[in-house]
C-alpha cells in the first residue's frame, strides 16, 4: 500500500529538526526511514530531530559517521543510523551488518538509501530531500506499508 507523496518545505535547519522530531515521536514500533538527497540537503539534520522524538538522550549528537557505516543510539526504540555514502557494492551491505539490523526491533534511518537495490526494503517511509536555497529545503515523503501510511497521515494532522 503506497501513499500519495506529501511535500513539506522547511526554511531553517531548526525547522527540519523539528519535523524530524515530530516523525520520531509518532514512531511506535520498528520503522525504516529511507533518505535520499544530495550532500548538504539535510538528511543528517532530519535524523537529529528523529532521535529527539525517539527520546535518545540529548548527550548523543548525531553526525554523519565518517568511517562507521552504522551507528546505534539508545531511545524508546533503538535507533540505527546508516550512511551508505561510501558503500561500493551491494555485497558489502552484508559486511556492514545491514541485514542483521533489519531483523531487530528498532528504527533504521538510512542515508543514501537510493543505493540499495529495489526490493530489499518492503515497508518503509521514503524521504527525498532537495536543496532549494541556503536555508530552504523541500522534503518529499512517501509511505510504503499500512503503519507507515498511518504515520504520514498523523504527521499531516499535527
Ligand atoms: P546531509 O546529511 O544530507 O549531507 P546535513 O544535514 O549534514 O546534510 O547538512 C545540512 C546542512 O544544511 C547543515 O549545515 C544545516 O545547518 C544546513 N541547513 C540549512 N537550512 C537547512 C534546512 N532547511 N534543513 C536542513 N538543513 C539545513
Ligand atoms: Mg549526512
Amino acid at each position: 500500500m503506497t501513499s500519495d507523496q506529501i511535500q513539506i518545505a522547511t526554511t531553517s535547519s531548526k525547522q527540519t529538526q523539528h519535523l524530524g522530531q515530530k516523525i520520531g515521536s509518532l514512531i511506535r514500533s520498528a520503522t525504516i526511514i529511507a533518505l535520499s538527497g544530495d550532500l548538504g540537503s539535510g538528511k543528517t539534520t532530519l535524523i537529529q530531530g528523529i532521535s529527539r522524538g525517539l527520546d535518545v538522550p540529548a548527550e548523543y549528537y548525531i553526525t554523519s559517521p565518517t568511517y562507521t557505516l552504522i551507528n546505534q543510539y539508545p531511545g524508546r526504540l533503538p535507533l540505527f543510523h546508516v550512511d551508505l555514502y561510501r558503500i561500493e557494492d551491494s555485497e558489502s551491505l552484508h559486511d556492514i551488518g545491514l541485514y542483521d539490523i533489519l531483523q531487530e526491533n528498532g528504527v533504521i534511518a538510512i542515508e543514501w538509501a537510493d543505493k540499495l537495490d529495489g526490493g530489499i526494503l518492503t515497508e518503509y517511509i521514503s524521504i527525498a530531500m532537495a536543496f532549494v536555497s541556503d536555508d530552504s529545503r523541500k522534503l518529499f515523503l512517501t509511505a510504503y506499508g499500512l503503519k507507515e501510511n498511518d504515520l504520514l497521515k498523523k504527521l499531516q494532522s499535527v
